[in-house]
């Protein structure tokens, strides 16, 4: 061969070799099928090439995947910000997109959303007693029951703890009312928990949105007409209206003051006698709370008891009030001569008794002091010890447990079942005022009074007689066989050391 010719193949090798380079690694080069040199680098060049592309497939499938798991990763996590974890229900950065969404298209003419806002009532009691396992059950099978209460267009979210909500797109009031209506009825159905069948009854706040009104105020209303739904004694269901915005303002300002007063000692507590009615001799007081207001001077229980327990301050306030009574008892019994008998009678109300600390609490202060239990008498109303779920009958039995004394308050103005009064873990009954007020003008009144005296003996339990006012009252009380009494005509409630000096004087009579 002609060397000054060059190899016709050279070329295309060259072209091969840059094309290649260039990325295109589908080019091959061809060959002649000659053994030479050059044939055999053009078979290695493509096999190379070969090489090459399997490699870059693998790679570019590789990447495909990848990117894919990368994809649904980022879809799953999306999901999760946007689900409550424990229910699989929209959480509240969902509602909130949803409502914003909602709103955005009321400007454009679309009827409101309306926000339902919930709260279950006895909730705390279920987790503090059951324990959080059970507590989740509840919440799972609430949760359940809300979507099928609502339309597959509606959402339900929950917004924390055992609070939820129910948005309705393009709603109204009627509408509004209704579902709320549906919705009670369906979570106000008992549900059972392990072997215990509870009901968790529900407060729901309405509110159908305003034009341009923004999600922070939709919400903020809602949740409003859900403290005032809380506040009302039956129907759970209240549909905001603005004069609610003014008295929440006042009531969050009362429960910021009550705050003030528990830390500041602005509370204080009057006792008032229990006697022996058939001697006078003085068997014990009841401690009852007073606020010194710093404005508007002593203010009595029934002007922020019932404020405090819609609130929930009523279990600091409670903690306070049981401190100071065991502690003044233990401070008399040091510095007076008490019998050993001599009790101090405290309230509590049915927010305290399912909060589980109760009894805990009653333990330490009882340690703390070393008042004996038996020295200590909780009165609690005839409801709270009927009526009462698991939770309640848990803390009256753990608080019999410890030996402390517990007491019906105002008998004769609730249930009054004959049946139930066996029953209960009670020690004492306290008859109703209303029940002692026609006690030496009114004839049936005193036979009355005498049948509920046998009922209560015949229970074996003691009788207390409250509201007596006149001499009249306590000497028919002694005559129809009551063991104790209390009232303006033994001694009205007054401060710890007034209570002394009728202490000491009574001592000094009896001696
Ligand atoms: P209650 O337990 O029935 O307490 C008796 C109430 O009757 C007291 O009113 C007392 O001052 C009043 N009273 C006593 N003797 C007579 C009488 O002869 N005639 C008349 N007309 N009234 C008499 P108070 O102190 O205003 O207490 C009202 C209610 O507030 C109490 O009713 C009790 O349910 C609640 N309360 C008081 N202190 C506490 C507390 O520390 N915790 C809780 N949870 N509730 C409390
Ligand atoms: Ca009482
Ligand atoms: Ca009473």
């Amino acid at each position: 061969m002609n060397s000054e010719v060059p190899d016709p193949r050279l070329h295309s090798l060259v072209e091969g070799i840059v094309r290649i380079a260039s990325g295109d690694l589908s080019t091959r080069i061809p060959h002649s099928g000659a053994r030479d040199d050059v044939a055999a680098v053009i078979a290695g060049i493509n096999l190379m090439a070969d090489d090459l592309q399997t490699i870059y497939q693998e790679l570019e499938e590789r990447v495909e995947s990848r990117t894919a798991m990368l994809r649904q990763a980022q879809v799953e996590l999306e999901r999760m910000a946007l689900t409550d974890p424990l229910t699989q229900l929209a959480n509240r950065t969902a509602l909130n997109s949803v409502l914003s969404h909602a709103l955005a298209e009321t400007s454009r003419g679309e009827l409101p959303p309306a926000l339902l806002i919930l709260d279950l009532d006895s909730f705390k009691g279920i987790n503090d007693t059951l324990g959080h396992s059970a507590g989740d059950d509840v919440l799972r099978v609430i949760a359940r029951r809300l979507q099928d209460a609502v339309r597959v267009t509606d959402t339900v979210a929950r917004l924390g703890g055992d609070e939820f909500a129910v948005m309705l797109p393009k709603s109204n009031l009627v509408r509004a009312r209704r579902v709320a209506n549906r919705i009670l009825k369906a979570l106000s159905e008992s549900l059972d928990i392990g072997d215990l069948r509870i009901t968790c009854g529900t407060s729901i706040g309405v509110r159908v949105a305003e034009p341009g009104q923004s999600v922070d105020d939709l919400v903020m209303e809602a949740d409003t007409a859900m403290y005032a739904a809380k506040a009302q004694p039956h129907s759970g269901i209240k549909v905001f209206e603005p004069a609610l915005l003014y008295a929440r303002r006042l009531q969050s300002l009362m429960v910021t003051e009550m705050r003030e007063a528990i830390l500041h000692d602005q509370l204080t507590l009057h006792y008032q006698p229990v006697v022996e009615l058939a001697t006078g001799r003085i068997e014990g007081v009841e401690a009852l709370v007073r606020w010194n207001h710093p404005e508007r001077g002593l203010l009595m229980p029934d002007q922020f008891i019932p404020l405090a327990e819609e609130t929930g301050m009523i279990v600091e306030l409670g903690h306070w009030v049981l401190r100071n009574a065991v502690r003044q008892l233990r401070d008399w019994q040091d510095r007076l001569p008490l019998d050993s008998q001599f009790s101090v009678r405290v309230n509590i109300s049915t927010t305290e008794l399912q909060n589980l600390e109760l009894i805990e609490h009653v333990q330490d202060i009882l340690r703390e002091t070393g008042v004996d239990a038996a020295n200590l008498i909780i009165e609690l109303t005839e409801s709270m010890a009927v009526t009462g779920g698991d939770v309640d009958k848990y803390s009256l039995s753990g608080l019999r447990q410890l030996g402390v004394q517990l007491e019906i308050d105002d008998f004769g103005t609730g249930y009054s079942s004959i049946s139930y009064l066996r029953r209960l873990p009670v020690n004492v009954v306290k008859i109703d005022r209303s029940l002692i007020a026609g006690l030496g003008t009114d004839e049936e009144q005193g036979r009355f009074v005498e049948a509920v005296l046998h009922l209560i003996h015949a229970c074996g339990l003691k009788a207390v007689a409250e509201g007596i006012e006149t001499a009249e009252q306590a000497e028919e009380l002694v005559r129809l066989g009551c063991g104790s009494g209390q009232g303006y005509y033994f001694g009205r409630p007054a401060p710890a050391e007034s209570f002394e000096e009728t202490l000491a004087q009574w001592s000094a009579v009896s001696e």
